[in-house]
């Protein structure tokens, strides 16, 4: 199955919030969602997603449902036991697809974030071509359909592309992307080798610094569209044949940022997105900047 072109982003959203969003989102015809271990309301997406089976709503094979393997999981004995701890909290036998959610290994433990006396993370004794091999292994199982990562660099994917032994290609890349943070060369790059990508944090997020939605060149393009800017946001990805999961609990938004396939940017509007950006990364990760596999650099 293609991954649909539009997912629900489940970050923050609270596991009070999170079951009902997705029952609302795939009454509204969402068919993918992201989830990922590190989001602790794996649990409550997956009622969601049973309860909408259950009704009939939906089959199992119509949805495209992604994870993530947490950075605390990289020894190649933990790849399984995430995967599984995840399937389990989904009520699902299987993942459409699973990402590796960074390219860098931290020390194993309780702690997600397992922090220094400088509080900079812990790595773990590993390498992410190794902890790959092991996510190889749950295709093989059938765990999953297909295997991806997520906030890699050209560089780094290319060690996974280019790798001698690769017995599953990766088939996406998760990336922070939108008219502030464009991407053009990762993008082009994946694209190229045939790497789909989706593009996270499309609205800026809910916290500060971004202002993406109130950004006045987005707000007229959406008003010469009459579209909300969230819209226009969502859009400048599809056309650019780019994934996007936005995040949503609220049933009114949750349908709005579906509701983009009824007109189109014009190159002009793409022009205008594009001259916005500016390199503004939202997700720096500063914990892990000195970690050997810190992608930003
Ligand atoms: P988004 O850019 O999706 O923004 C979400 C925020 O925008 C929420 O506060 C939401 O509030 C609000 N919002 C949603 N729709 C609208 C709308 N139409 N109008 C106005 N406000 C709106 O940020 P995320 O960081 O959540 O990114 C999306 C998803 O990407 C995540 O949920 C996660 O699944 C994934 N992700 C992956 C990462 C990775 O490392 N691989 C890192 C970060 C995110 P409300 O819910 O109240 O509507």
């Amino acid at each position: 199955m293609a991954i649909p072109l539009i997912g629900l982003g489940t970050w923050k959203a609270c596991p009070g919030e999170v079951t009902e969003a997705v029952r609302v989102a795939i009454d509204e015809g969402y068919r993918h969602i992201d989830c990922a271990y590190l989001y602790h309301n794996e649990s409550e997406v997956g009622e969601g997603i049973q309860s909408k089976i259950k009704e009939g709503v939906v089959k199992r094979e119509d949805l495209f449902i992604v994870s993530k393997l947490w950075c605390t999981y990289h020894e190649k004995p933990l790849v399984k036991t995430a995967c599984l701890q995840s399937l389990k909290a989904l009520k699902l036998d299987y993942l459409d697809l699973y990402l590796m959610h960074w390219p860098m290994g931290f020390k194993a433990g309780e702690q997600d974030l397992p922090l220094d006396h400088n509080g900079m993370v812990i790595p773990s004794n590993t390498n992410f071509l190794d902890t790959w091999e092991a996510m190889e292994d749950l295709v093989l199982e059938g765990l999953v359909k297909s295997i991806g990562v997520s906030n890699f660099n050209e560089e780094q994917l290319k060690k996974i592309l280019y790798k001698s032994n690769l017995r599953v290609k990766p088939i996406n890349n998760q990336i922070e992307c939108h008219p502030f943070l464009a991407q053009k060369e990762l993008i082009s790059f994946c694209q190229a080798k045939n790497v789909s990508v989706t593009a996270y944090r499309p609205l800026g997020g809910s916290s500060n610094g971004s202002d993406l939605m109130a950004d006045s060149k987005i707000q007229s393009i959406a008003k010469l569209h009459d579209k909300s800017p969230a819209q226009i946001l969502i859009r400048y990805h599809i056309q650019r044949n780019v994934i996007v999961i936005p995040k949503s609990v609220n049933p009114k938004r949750i349908k709005e940022n579906i509701q983009v396939f009824d007109f189109e940017l014009t190159e002009a509007d793409m022009d205008e997105l594009f001259k916005l950006d500016r390199n503004l990364r939202l997700c720096t990760f500063p914990t892990t900047e000195k970690h050997k596999d810190y992608p930003f650099h």
